[in-house]
């Protein structure tokens, strides 16, 4: 824990260790990215991938946000939301989630094997068992394609579970309280319309789950 990762309020819910941080980033589709250009902050939705100690960010070679961010401070968040908390009073409703604040500065991956290293990871993050179905990238792809690695060495995880906490006189009154769990949950899948006839769907597109 460093002074700007200390979770302050209700600070009994940040945990500092490296097994929760994990668990959030790869059960997470998308982070956040919090980072300043020209005096401007920006807080930009992006897909992560973990690979052992740091987290992966990937675009476009041409992405102004990936450009900006080398060596640069950045603020990596993640947020899990597991359920509605209703709560007898309008004050007290809240929510659980699990959620991830990282510090850092992203270094550029310029090696080619942990650049496709780091590309199976976003892949397999997504849909797990893909990589080896599909066709690898080319070396043009590959140039076109910046990749982003962030240490995971300053960060803390905040969690919160359970019922709703109510104040005391409050729980006397005829108001339905607890919470409502959410779940991220996949459709069927919808077959791309140029898809070759006689492709069945594969069981991690059909049976999809986070
Ligand atoms: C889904 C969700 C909904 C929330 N809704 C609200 C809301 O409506 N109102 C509200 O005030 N708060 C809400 N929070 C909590 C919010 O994220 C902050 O934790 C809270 O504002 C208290 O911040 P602070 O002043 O203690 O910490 P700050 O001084 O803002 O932060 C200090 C340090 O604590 C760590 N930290 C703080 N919050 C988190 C976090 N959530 N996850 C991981 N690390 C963290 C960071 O490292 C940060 O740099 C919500 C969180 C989640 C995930």
């Amino acid at each position: 824990m460093t002074d700007r990762t200390r979770v302050r309020r209700l600070p009994e819910r940040g945990v500092y260790e490296r097994d929760a941080a994990n668990a959030i980033l790869d059960e997470a589709l998308v982070c956040h990215l919090g980072f300043v250009v020209d005096g401007e902050p920006y807080v930009i939705p992006t897909l992560c991938a973990r690979c052992g100690d740091v987290v992966y960010v990937h675009g476009s070679a041409a992405s102004r946000m990936l450009r900006a961010i080398i060596d640069e401070p950045v603020c990596l968040t993640v947020t899990l939301v597991d359920g509605l908390v209703l709560a007898r009073s309008a004050f007290h409703h809240s929510a659980n989630y699990r959620s991830l604040v990282v510090f850092g500065r992203p270094r550029l991956v310029e090696e080619e094997a942990e650049k496709l290293r780091a590309l199976e990871a976003f892949s397999e993050q997504l849909v797990a068992g893909r990589w080896v179905d599909v066709r690898p990238p080319t070396t043009k792809e590959l140039r076109a394609t910046k990749v982003l690695a962030l240490p995971l060495v300053e960060f803390s995880v905040k969690r919160r579970t359970g019922p709703p906490l109510d104040d005391d006189a409050d729980y006397a009154l005829d108001v339905w309280a607890g919470v409502v769990p959410l779940r991220l949950a996949a459709a069927a899948p919808v077959a791309d319309p140029r898809l070759r006839p006689g492709i069945e769907p594969p069981s991690y597109a059909t049976d999809y789950l986070r």
